[in-house]
C-alpha cells in the first residue's frame, strides 16, 4: 500500500540532471529552448491550445497551429502536406495502417527501431528486412532493397534514417529511386534526423517522412510530425464519415496543449539549427577520434555522419568486474563530474550523443573518461 510519503514524492518530483553536461542520445535533441520553456508554463493546462478551435486541430489560428502545420512544416520537411502525431512511432503506425492491409508486407532495413516492428504487428503487416554488413559497421545494403522488393511485392518500403542504435545514415535518396522504379510508396523514419539535420522528403524521393518532437525537435512531447505527398492526403488524412472535420487515422485530434505548444515555440530555433549540421558532424567525428585514442572503439559507420554514436568500452567493463559498485561505478563517477546520460549499470558499451554539448564540454567528458580509467588502473 502506498504511504503518505509516497504521495508526497509525487507532489515533489525532481530530476538530478540540472546544469550537467547531457550526452544521453534520447535527450540531447529535445532540451527545450527558452521560448518552449515559457510556452510550457503558458500552455500547461489541459486542452490549452483549444481556446479558439473550430473543430479541426490543424485549423486553429490562435495559437497559429494552422500556419505551423499548413505552411511551415511542409516547407521544413520538403513535402506537400504535414500533420501532427504523438511521436515517430505513431506516424509510422498511421502510414502502415492507412496504406496497407493485414497480411501485406513492409520492407524495412535491418537497423529498424523496435517500434517499427510493433507498429507493423499492430497493423497486421509482415516485416521483411533488407540485410546489413557485419560487425562493427552494420551498414544497411541499400542496393539490396531492389531484389527484396521485387521478390516480396510490399505495400510499403521504409528506411530508418539514421537508425537509433549506431547512428548510421543510409543513402535514403538511393532507396527512394528504387522505390520509384518499383512503384512502391516509400516512408522515411527520421526520428533522429528531423530537427537535427537538414532533411527534405522530396529530395530523398520519399512519399512519407516521420519526425519525433521529443527526440529531435526540442518539444516536451509526446509529439511528432508526419509529412506526405499530396496524393496520399485522401488515404492517410481521410475524414471520419460521422465527423467531417476529424481525421480517422488521427482519432480526430492528436497532440494538444504542452506537446504542441513547445513544438511550435521551439520551431524557429530548430529550423535554424539544422543549417549548422556540418558543425555537428565535425564535432561528432572529433569526439569519435578522441574516444578511439582512449582505447574505445566506435561501432557503426566510419567516418561517422551523425551525433549518435555507440562505443565499445571494454576498459570500463573490466573495472566493473572488480569494484564493489560493479557496473554502477561509472554512472557514479560521471555524475560526480557533472556528466549526465550514461545509464546506471552500463559499462560494456556506451551510447552517446554529442548534439547538445559544446566541444569544450565534450573535452570535459573525455577528460573524465581518462581520469576514471587512470583512477582504477
Ligand atoms: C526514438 C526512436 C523512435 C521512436 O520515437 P517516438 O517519437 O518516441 O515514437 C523511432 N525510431 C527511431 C529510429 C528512434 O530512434
Amino acid at each position: 500500500m502506498a504511504q503518505q510519503a509516497d504521495f508526497d514524492k509525487l507532489a515533489n518530483l525532481e530530476r538530478p540532471h540540472k546544469s550537467m553536461i547531457n550526452i544521453m542520445p534520447l535527450q540531447t535533441g529535445s532540451i527545450l529552448t527558452d521560448a518552449a520553456r515559457r510556452a510550457l508554463v503558458e500552455f500547461g493546462d489541459g486542452y490549452s491550445v483549444c481556446d479558439f478551435c473550430q473543430g479541426r486541430l490543424t485549423g486553429i489560428a490562435n495559437p497559429p497551429v494552422n500556419k505551423f502545420v499548413g505552411e511551415m512544416l511542409p516547407e521544413f520537411l520538403g513535402c506537400d502536406e504535414a500533420t501532427l502525431t504523438y511521436g515517430a512511432r505513431d506516424g509510422i503506425f498511421m502510414v502502415f495502417h492507412a496504406m496497407a492491409k493485414p497480411g501485406d508486407v513492409v520492407v524495412v532495413d535491418a537497423n529498424r527501431h523496435y517500434s517499427t516492428a510493433v507498429a507493423a504487428e499492430r497493423a497486421g503487416l509482415e516485416v521483411v528486412a533488407v540485410p546489413r554488413s557485419d560487425y562493427p559497421e552494420y551498414v544497411v545494403d541499400v542496393e539490396a532493397y531492389a531484389a527484396v522488393v521485387k521478390e516480396r511485392k510490399p505495400a510499403l518500403i521504409m528506411v530508418t534514417y539514421p537508425d537509433g542504435k549506431y547512428g548510421n545514415v543510409p543513402d535514403a535518396a538511393r532507396i527512394g529511386e528504387i522505390a520509384m522504379e518499383a512503384g512502391v510508396p516509400f516512408l522515411i523514419n527520421g526520428a533522429y534526423a528531423v530537427g537535427r539535420m537538414p532533411v527534405k522528403m522530396d529530395a530523398l524521393h520519399a512519399d512519407f517522412l516521420v519526425g519525433s518532437g521529443h527526440k529531435s525537435m526540442a518539444s516536451a512531447g509526446p509529439s511528432g510530425v508526419l509529412g506526405m505527398k499530396a496524393k496520399w492526403h485522401d488515404v492517410v488524412l481521410r475524414p471520419s464519415v460521422e465527423s467531417k472535420k476529424k481525421e480517422v487515422e488521427c482519432l480526430g485530434c492528436t497532440v494538444r496543449g504542452v506537446p504542441l505548444a513547445t513544438l511550435m515555440a521551439s520551431f524557429p530555433e530548430v529550423r535554424e539549427r539544422v543549417n549548422r549540421w556540418d558543425e555537428q558532424v565535425t564535432k561528432a567525428q572529433w569526439f569519435a577520434t578522441s574516444m578511439e585514442e582512449l582505447g574505445f572503439s566506435l561501432i557503426g559507420e566510419k567516418p561517422h555522419k551523425h551525433d549518435l554514436m555507440d562505443f565499445e568500452t571494454p576498459a570500463f567493463y573490466e573495472i566493473s568486474q572488480r569494484v564493489r559498485e560493479r557496473g554502477y561505478f561509472l554512472y557514479k563517477e560521471l555524475k560526480e563530474r557533472g556528466i549526465w546520460g550514461i545509464q546506471p549499470g552500463q559499462t560494456k558499451a556506451l551510447k552517446v550523443s554529442t548534439f547538445a554539448a559544446s566541444q569544450e564540454e565534450l573535452g570535459k567528458v573525455l577528460t573524465a573518461f581518462k581520469e576514471i580509467i587512470d583512477k582504477y588502473r
